[in-house]
């Protein structure tokens, strides 16, 4: 079938940080490739982008800085608008979903479906925080892992043992909010009966066996799996969102994954107010989304249903998901700072935007996950940018110079190997076009990167700075083809590296030629004047690889020491603050420095030890949960800080008088908090 037009959509990426490499390859990369080969076969194609500001992790990220969600959404919308641009990626429109457009958007489609009877309803309990008068989200709960004990699970994954929870499974769970231990409370949401749906959906994943393997064997299996699809909510307890638009509803906002695909429809709204819908609901129009393949369900399984079952739209056409790239041998990871950001590369790497795009398609994790390393990058830029293709443009324009002041020769006469040139030159566009389409990126920049070859192979051949001195006139022939060669790889680098292409379409003083031009071994006219020649690509050295390996490793280290974070891949943040007290408030704890006399186990509990402390105003006994971390051997003679005014309690049967303080890391393993200097003598006060 063929199409009239053609919507590309690249994933939303979420506002709560900036971009890196692995987003990059996962779906901007590829799919700025795809929509700028199209741009120049002439097709009609909308680029639509924006960011995805809704969510819990927005929210966590606002209450941990003290600002409000939208200052977080309004700060990386920026960062990431400005990387996308500087990069070349050429959305024809980067918009928000915090807009109005989108808000009225997502707001009438949940409504139409609401009105159809689409969704169910059901109430269910859930843990609520009395404290911050809010339901919690899943990372908003923190508990005991019941499989591994790990005192900082999360509601939905522990993730030191890294099982899947339901935060009702942890044990002692307390919120992340406000500290406090949560109650369960009923909640009525919404939900849309993908169980219900699933034949439909199915029949619809069944006529896309052209996807990717990876992408059509990720939704048969979801389909086919022994539960098969289940109801998922579409509305959340949530202050920050999109309000669901029914009443009965009030203080619930539109689940992130219902309304961010929506996104796109909003954003092609904003960019054409007029036309939108032909994008959206003309049979005849071709959807098409980039995204990674953590995103693959939302977008060929939940998003086609709301699309299905509002009626209006058309469906995706196609959903080319990438796998994951790694950097050097390890998991991306924004929480460990194990990244390579965007906005820092265009910094330190000033005007090589088109090496990372080289590098970053060239290793593109398109059926696999793969690698980034620094390494391969210096290796890719000096051996096949430098040494390939900036070497034969480089000679070809030198040469040109140099015989001809500029000047484009005639080709007076071809040899039997000109033709043979000449052939392989206008099969390329057809060539990699053919790629492209099939969403084979890799392969694609092959193809381009065979062209500069069969280039630098002629001139290593044919050897014209030799013939100059014996044959002018076959070398006017060999230098015409070069520079028809140059022309066409001009044309056929633009989307792979936009960058380079305007560079030496100026350099070779024409206009942007379509893509099929690229066919034509007669673009550079004879007589025609080039301008003066620059290079197009530089060595990357040893020292800048070197300088981002350690930076890399550096950052690794300084924040090994952090948490995981409980909003995912944001950046590691402790526990919040607690309310704020007076000094009045400090003043009343009596905590003194004393040294443990005795020290025992307590039977029956491994982790509690029963001390007698010297406190320098008495003798007393303490029990305390350390036992895990420190023998009673250990303990003897120890300066410790406890807190003696503590009421009495009774713990195993004994009563303890006072607490031992500790320091507890983001392992949950306990440190004694001790005087620094040795003369401090026990019953001296901690102020
Ligand atoms: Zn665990």
């Amino acid at each position: 079938m063929s199409f009239k037009r053609t919507l590309v959509t690249a994933a939303l990426p979420y506002a709560n940080g900036p971009v890196h490499i692995g987003h990059l390859a996962g779906c901007y990369l590829p799919a700025d490739i795809y929509v700028r080969y199209l741009r120049s076969a002439g097709k009609d194609v909308k680029f639509i982008c924006g960011s995805d500001e809704h969510g819990v992790p927005i929210t966590i990220k606002a209450k941990n800085e003290g600002i409000s969600p939208q200052q977080v959404v309004d700060k990386y919308h920026k960062i990431m608008g400005d990387a996308f641009k500087e990069f070349g990626i050429s959305f024809d429109i980067y918009s928000r979903t915090s807009s109005k457009t989108h808000h009225q958007t997502a707001s009438d489609i949940f409504k139409k479906l609401y009105d159809k009877g689409v969704f169910t309803e059901q109430v269910t309990d859930q843990y609520y925080d009395e404290e911050a008068k809010q339901f919690l989200a899943d990372r908003y709960i923190v508990g005991t892992c019941p499989k591994c004990g790990n005192e900082n699970a999360y509601g939905d994954q522990c993730e030191k043992c890294g099982t899947s929870l339901s935060p009702t499974e942890l044990i002692n769970p307390h919120s992340m909010l406000s500290g406090s231990k949560p109650v369960l409370k009923q909640t009525k949401n919404w939900f849309l009966p993908l169980d219900k749906l699933s034949p439909k959906i199915k029949a619809y994943i069944e006529q896309h066996k052209d996807w990717k393997p990876n992408v059509y064997g990720q939704c048969k299996s979801w389909l086919d799996s022994g539960d098969g699809l289940q109801p998922r909510a579409m509305t959340r307890d949530l202050d920050w969102g999109v309000p669901v638009p029914i009443k009965g509803a009030e203080g619930k906002v539109l689940y992130v994954w219902f309304d961010a695909p929506i996104g796109y429809i909003s954003a092609t709204k904003d960019l054409i107010p007029n036309e939108w819908e032909k994008y959206w609901k003309d049979k005849e129009s071709r959807l098409i989304h980039f995204i990674g393949k953590d995103n693959i369900v939302f977008h060929c399984i939940i998003f086609p249903a709301v699309l299905m079952e509002h009626g209006e739209f058309i469906l995706p056409d196609n959903v080319p998901a990438n796998e994951f790239l790694n950097l050097e041998g390890d998991k991306i990871s924004t929480s460990r700072n194990w990244a390579v950001w965007l906005h820092e590369y265009l910094l330190e790497f000033k005007d090589k935007q088109d090496v990372l795009r080289y590098t970053l398609c060239a290793n593109a994790p398109e059926t696999k996950d793969n690698d980034f390393t620094w390494k391969d990058f210096q290796a890719k830029n000096n051996n096949e940018l430098v040494a390939i293709l900036g070497n034969f443009v480089n000679r070809t324009l030198v040469l040109t110079h140099k015989y001809y002041e500029g000047h484009v020769p005639d080709a007076l006469e071809y040899s039997k190997e000109d033709l043979l040139i000449l052939e392989e030159i206008t099969k390329a566009p057809d060539k990699i076009a053919a790629s492209l389409e099939q969403f084979r990126f890799r392969e694609a920049l092959g193809e381009l990167m065979n062209l500069a070859r069969i280039g630098n192979k002629y001139l290593a051949d044919t050897e014209p700075w030799k013939l100059i001195k014996t044959d002018e006139k076959r070398v006017k022939t060999i230098m015409n083809i070069s520079l028809q060669i140059t022309c066409n790889l001009a044309i056929l680098c633009e989307p792979f590296l936009p960058f380079t292409s305007n560079k030496l379409l100026a350099i070779l003083n024409i206009n942007p030629i379509k893509w099929n031009g690229a066919k034509q071994t007669t673009n550079m006219h004879p007589g025609h004047k080039i301008n003066k020649e620059e290079l197009l690509f530089s060595k990357v050295e040893d020292a800048e690889i070197e300088a981002q390996v350690k930076k890399l490793h550096d950052s690794k280290e300084a924040n090994k020491a952090k948490l995981p974070s409980p909003e995912g891949e944001g950046l590691g943040v402790r526990s919040p603050q607690k309310p704020e007290i007076t000094f009045d408030d400090f003043g009343k704890m009596d905590i003194r420095i004393g040294t443990v006399l005795e020290a025992e186990k307590v039977k029956g509990a491994d982790k509690l030890l029963k001390l007698k402390i010297d406190t320098g105003i008495d003798v007393r006994i303490v029990v305390s949960g350390i036992a895990l971390y420190y023998t009673p051997e250990e303990m003897l003679n120890k300066q410790v800080s406890i807190l003696v005014n503590l009421a009495p309690r009774k713990i195993k049967g004994i009563e303890s008088q006072g607490m031992i303080l500790m320091a507890e890391n983001n392992k949950g393993e306990l440190s004694l908090v001790s005087p620094v200097k040795p003369d401090v003598n026990n019953g001296s006060v901690v102020k």
